[in-house]
């Protein structure tokens, strides 16, 4: 495959109970310069996605858990594409249907090459717009005047505000809950912290926004926290 050296590999989480068939699946993307992670049961599945994966390959048949109600809890924790693995065709309309939501599905037996093509298709579907990169750099951020400077535009900070986003700018990629951010940022605590950090990072949104109307630099990552694109 060509591909940049430095570029890191796309992530795929295989949660599937069937060793022969994770293998087959662990192997084939692998050629195709994924890099692959098994795990055997939905418990375990739902613990890896919640560390950075860029797709999830779900067979729904899981020995301890559904995989609709795993595919459930995964969209309620996480925005990232999932593929699902069925055994039954009559499924499909479920797993695809408004309430789960899967973003494709391939029913066993497959061709371990089809589905890392469809990989492919989704992570290129799902992919964020390639970003241009600001000329002066994306963040300065001044420590001593607390002052943040993005795509060398100065942003008007309140207090908070610059504690988030500099806290934000140290560790690109980290995802920080809500619990956290308050956690570091806030010296008193308050009431109602989730909305009270959700609020802040509302209006953090608006003003990088005003700057570069076409990218929202913060990822929510959905009952998990937020994090600082990387890609930036
Ligand atoms: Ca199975």
């Amino acid at each position: 495959m060509d591909r940049d050296e430095n570029q890191k590999k796309p992530v795929i989480l295989i949660i599937e109970d069937e060793s022969g068939i994770a293998d087959t699946i662990a192997y084939s993307l692998s050629t195709e310069g994924f890099e692959a992670r098994w795990v055997a049961t939905g418990r375990e599945g739902l613990e890896a996605a919640g560390s950075p994966v860029d797709l999830v390959i779900l067979d729904i048949g899981l020995p301890d858990v559904s995989g609709f109600e795993l595919l459930k809890e995964l969209r309620r924790i996480s925005p990232v594409p999932v593929l699902v693995l069925t055994a039954r065709s009559e499924e499909i309309d479920r797993i695809l249907g408004l309430e789960l939501g899967a973003d494709d599905y391939v029913v066993k037996p497959f061709s371990p090459r089809e589905l890392a093509s469809r990989v492919r298709a989704i992570l290129r579907r799902t992919a964020p717009a390639p970003v241009e990169p600001c000329p002066s750099g994306t963040f300065t951020v001044d420590r001593n005047r607390r002052r943040i400077h993005y795509c060398g535009t100065p942003l008007s900070l309140s207090r908070y505000e610059y504690d988030i986003l500099a806290l934000f700018i140290s560790r690109p990629g980290w995802v920080f809950s809500r619990e956290k951010i308050m956690e570091i940022v806030w010296t008193e605590p308050e009431e109602s912290l989730e909305r009270t950090v959700d609020a802040h990072i509302k209006s953090l949104r608006n003003k990088m926004r005003a700057v570069r109307p076409d990218v929202d630099p913060i990822v929510t990552h959905r009952g998990v926290g937020y994090a600082l694109r990387e890609d930036l």
